[in-house]
């Protein structure tokens, strides 16, 4: 390991300071689950190609409430298939070692964090394997029910719509997912919890994120502002190893979670 890194994770251990994790979708990509941003999440309808910044979004689902649940269900079949890698592993061994003195935020909707044993775990975009009354009648967030794989041309029936209906209203449930024209908040997001974790670190270490979405960039600010150490994970340049360039105890990790996250956290606990 570098040593200014290996320093800064000393520093870290020997003052017992509280971690908090920031992962994004890169450490999801190392179990085969593609960001959906690029032409791999394109989604086609009748004609047309949809992107995902348009599919999961309130407007489309207002529009097209069918069409939305097709790519959904789709999608989570995807990452159902998906098994938790050593990345996810090591923040597990990080939470059971710190107990609350850890906190993971996670962009990821996927479940793997959770499935890997995380239970210390901010959605701050929700998660796949929850759903809640679209028209928000108070009925509260659920588990998804449950559907067989999709192939991307099977067709949305009348079973899968029953299925989907609110239990108390009747109406539509909808992915318990933050969308493209949504805003953060904390009731369904942890947005305060999330910032009042960032708040109280004194290591912020993130992972595989490239900081596209506001509240990600928030956390790594208010971080930096603080003075935490900042330690980032990704085998690309991006904004947060440029606050990690400026922090005083920053470093950006260049590489994966698997590559590089097993021999942090083993800094970390050493
Ligand atoms: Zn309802």
């Amino acid at each position: 390991m570098e040593p200014k890194l290996q320093a800064i994770l000393d520093d870290v251990a020997r003052a017992r300071g509280r971690v908090v994790a920031l992962t994004g979708a890169g450490i999801s990509a190392e179990s085969g689950i593609p960001t959906f941003r690029g032409p791999e999440g394109y989604w086609v309808v009748g004609s047309r190609n949809y992107m995902p910044q348009e599919m999961a979004t309130h407007e489309m689902f207002q529009r097209a409430p069918e069409e939305v649940w097709r790519w959904y269900l789709y999608r989570f079949g995807v990452c159902r298939l998906a098994r938790p890698n050593p990345g996810h592993a090591a923040l597990v061994a990080l939470e059971r070692a710190l107990g609350d003195r850890f906190t993971l935020v996670t962009q990821n909707i996927d479940g793997l964090h959770r499935r890997a044993g995380s239970e210390r775990v901010l959605c701050i975009h929700g998660d796949a394997a929850h759903v809640r009354c679209a028209d928000g009648c108070g009925a509260g967030v659920t588990d998804l029910p449950p559907f067989a794989q999709r192939g991307k041309d099977d067709p949305f029936t009348s079973e899968d719509r029953a299925r989907l209906a609110c239990p108390s209203c009747g109406g539509w449930l909808r992915p318990h997912v933050l969308w493209f024209d949504e805003y953060y908040d904390e009731a369904n997001y942890r947005m305060e919890s999330a910032l009042r974790a960032a708040g109280a670190a004194d290591l912020l270490l993130v992972v595989g994120t490239s900081g596209a979405t506001n509240l990600p960039m928030q956390i790594g600010r208010l971080a930096f502002e603080r003075a935490a150490a900042l330690v980032d994970v990704n085998p690309e340049e991006n904004p947060f190893a440029e606050l990690a360039a400026r922090a005083s105890r920053g470093f950006f990790a260049r590489g994966s979670a698997c590559e590089r996250l097993p021999a942090i956290v083993a800094a970390l606990l050493a």
